[in-house]
């Protein structure tokens, strides 16, 4: 079989061409980056888990009404989505204080807010990814004014279905980050949900403990990575039960590590 062509691949996937014109194959890989990609590591499963926790959340987003990319699961680290022009943005969204909102402007991390802020950012590696505002996108061309209107509504059903999702599993949505690409019908123009969503986007904090159980237990060096990634897709009842017994219960093992 001839091998398929790589399209693109990124710091934690790999984006290969699909089936069908105007269909990709999202492979996803257990590579982590942090901070900018100083900081590299692998958290073993990841792809795995992250595959499965996207393409939960992203056809319960479908279900109400929220359009995105995702078709369908391939396999245990692969899904079939629709081909976007990513609009070169990533949209943050924050309900508590934490990460580069708390570094930047001084503010406790686990403040909640007094209402939920929307951010952007430049999505260029070389530069970092700086903070812009609308004027940015609207000047440089980055996005139409009526694509960022629907970003931002799309952003926050996104928001209050995920806090809602992850609060009825006993976790707090504290931020997250989302892309989103357009998708052409002749001459017009839609912008839909792409990339993923999961715990290497997302602060996720264990609503009775604050425990991390996301991505910064790997930024920070807090041990009990994959056990964390575990532990969502656990709670989201997305791990078989023959997996759930290999899966070491997260309180216990951090007990047992003194942590
Ligand atoms: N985030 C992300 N990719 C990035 C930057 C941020 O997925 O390149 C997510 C991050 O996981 C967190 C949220 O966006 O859930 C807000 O991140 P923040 O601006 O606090 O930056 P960080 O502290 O992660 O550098």
């Amino acid at each position: 079989m001839a091998r398929r062509r790589q399209i693109y691949e990124g710091k934690a996937k790999i984006l290969y061409e699909g089936p069908e014109p105007g269909t990709l194959i999202q492979y996803f890989k257990d590579d982590a980056t942090a901070f900018n990609a100083q900081k590299r590591g692998t958290i073993s499963g990841k792809g795995v888990i992250n595959n499965r926790i996207s393409e939960h959340i992203f056809t319960a987003l479908q279900v109400i009404g929220v359009p995105t990319h995702f078709i369908r699961r391939l396999n245990m680290r692969e899904q079939l989505i629709r081909q976007v022009e990513i609009i070169p943005i990533e949209i943050v969204i924050r309900n508590v204080a934490a990460g580069s909102l708390s570094k930047r402007l001084g503010i406790e991390e686990g403040t909640q807010l007094p209402r939920t802020i929307i951010e952007y950012y430049y999505k260029d590696d070389a530069l970092g990814d700086p903070m812009i505002a609308d004027e940015h996108i609207a000047c440089f061309g980055w996005a139409t004014q009526d694509e960022m209107n629907d970003i931002a509504d799309m952003a926050i059903r996104v928001n209050d279905f995920l806090s809602g999702m992850f609060a009825a599993i006993g976790i707090r949505l504290i931020d997250f980050k989302l892309e989103f690409g357009r998708v052409w019908d002749g001459d017009y123009a839609r912008v839909i949900l792409a990339d993923e969503i999961s715990p290497d986007g997302c602060r996720l904090w264990d609503i009775k403990t604050n425990q991390k159980l996301d991505k910064d237990r790997f930024r920070q060096d807090l041990g009990g990575v994959e056990e964390a990634y575990q532990e969502v897709a656990r709670r989201l009842g997305l791990l078989q039960p023959e997996d759930e017994s290999a899966v070491l219960d997260f309180d216990t093992h951090r007990k047992k590590r003194g942590r």
